[in-house]
């Protein structure tokens, strides 16, 4: 199986293709804001330095991302194909991909590129809600995924919070930074033909079908 990148603007629904493909196709899932979000957890230096630089929505100092990314990739689930989700995300970081991808001795594979519009990614953003017990994720901006109670999880009653990355101050800047600085990674990676886009407009079973005919090898050619 191919490796993937997945590239999307905040909010646009890449952990949950990632999470779909880990299950159909045994790929692991290497979420860099995951691994950020655990380092951000410890008191350490470090963890205090991610914790607040995450909640501005601003970048990770790239020379943390190399150190967390390289151990990742060497860890046994990613022999058999990885999907990363949210690096690369700007020129710097895709260039280092590829010597850290020499190391290792792994592919590029293919990039699958999710578009949305901006209107509804801040809808999402500035609505999501998620339960401090069971992770369970709800929006108070959609009817069909709202809590019946605004902090209360249905599934388990747990408390529901906010993740400090997700206000409208942030997501701008996450936005802005997406379009400025990882946009120019897709021009970098269509040159190479291993480009496919997916339209993350109309909901999960349409951008699943067009993920099925991307991974079948329907829509690129590498
Ligand atoms: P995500 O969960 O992918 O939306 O990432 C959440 C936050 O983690 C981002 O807004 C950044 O602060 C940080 N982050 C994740 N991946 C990277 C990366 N590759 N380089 C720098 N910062 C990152």
């Amino acid at each position: 199986m191919k490796n993937i990148i997945l590239i999307a603007p905040p909010q646009a629904g890449k952990g949950t293709i990632a999470e779909l493909l880990n299950k159909k196709y045994a790929l692991a899932h290497i979420s860099t804001g995951d691994i950020l979000r655990d380092v951000a957890s410890g008191n350490d230096e470090i963890g205090v330095y991610v914790q607040e630089t995450m909640s501005q929505g601003a970048f990770i100092k790239d020379e943390i991302i190399y150190q967390l990314l390289e151990k990742r990739l060497q860890e046994p689930d990613c022999k058999n194909g990885y999907v990363l989700d949210g690096f690369p995300r700007n020129m710097e970081q895709a260039e280092k991909y590829e010597e850290i991808l020499n190391v290792i001795h792994q592919k590029i594979g293919i990039v699958i590129v999710i578009d949305v519009d901006k209107e509804l990614l801040r809808r999402r953003v500035t609505g999501r809600r998620i339960c401090k017990e069971c992770d369970a994720i709800f929006n108070i901006n959609f009817e069909e995924k709202m809590p019946r109670y605004e902090s209360v999880c249905d599934k388990c009653g747990g408390e529901l919070y906010q993740r400090s990355d997700d206000n409208l101050e942030a997501f701008e800047t996450r936005y802005q930074t997406y379009l400025d600085v990882t946009k120019p990674i897709i021009d970098y990676y269509t040159e190479k033909g291993i480009v496919a886009h997916i339209d993350g407009n109309n909901g999960l079973d349409e951008m699943l079908k067009s993920l099925e005919t991307i991974i079948t090898g329907k829509k690129v050619n590498e």
